[in-house]
């Protein structure tokens, strides 16, 4: 049987590669392209891209807790969790400058994300006044600590198109 070497990496895409002659392992390589919509979460997604955060409220007065409180919800949700309707977007950035600030954190040495955040990156979760939930994110040039005050920086300059284009510094 003919000694054969094989090759780590076949970038050729037309190219099927003999991997071991036993057992048989060939290798098809394949370049997938992944197509993903945010859908009904464009608004937030797009926000970014400008600057802006973008958050949902409920407006059903009926509806309880959400429609009565009138409260927030970032990470945004389409529809009401509490009465189904959809919700209506508001551009809640001033309030998150003004009032924004670390409610957990944790310090991650290898956070994946593409490999496009700094390490060791500085994981938080985000408080803001009239928000009822808390948005995951990333710090950046500080050791947070609870409590700390902090506003939002947006990657308007090269946007990455997801969550990455949020990130958070100590309040100026
Ligand atoms: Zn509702």
């Amino acid at each position: 049987m003919a000694k054969h070497s094989y090759e780590y990496n076949n970038m050729n895409p037309t190219a099927t590669v003999l991997r071991r002659l036993d057992p048989m392992v060939i290798e098809k390589p394949r370049n997938p392209i992944h197509i993903h919509t945010y859908g009904g979460e464009t608004p937030f997604f797009r926000g970014l891209t400008e600057g802006r955060l973008m958050a949902t409220k409920c407006v059903n007065k009926k509806c309880d807790p959400s429609g009565k409180a009138g409260y927030y919800h970032l990470p945004p949700r389409v529809y009401c969790p509490d009465c189904l309707e959809k919700m209506t977007w508001e551009d809640i950035t001033d309030l998150a400058r003004k009032t924004a600030r670390i409610h957990t954190h944790i310090t991650v040495a290898n956070p994946g994300a593409f490999n496009r955040v700094p390490v060791p990156c500085e994981i938080i979760s985000v408080e803001i006044d009239g928000v009822a939930t808390v948005i995951m994110s990333y710090l950046r040039g500080a050791k947070p600590e609870i409590g700390m005050p902090i506003e939002p920086v947006f990657e308007t300059a090269n946007p990455t198109y997801t969550i990455l284009d949020l990130s958070w510094v100590p309040r100026r």
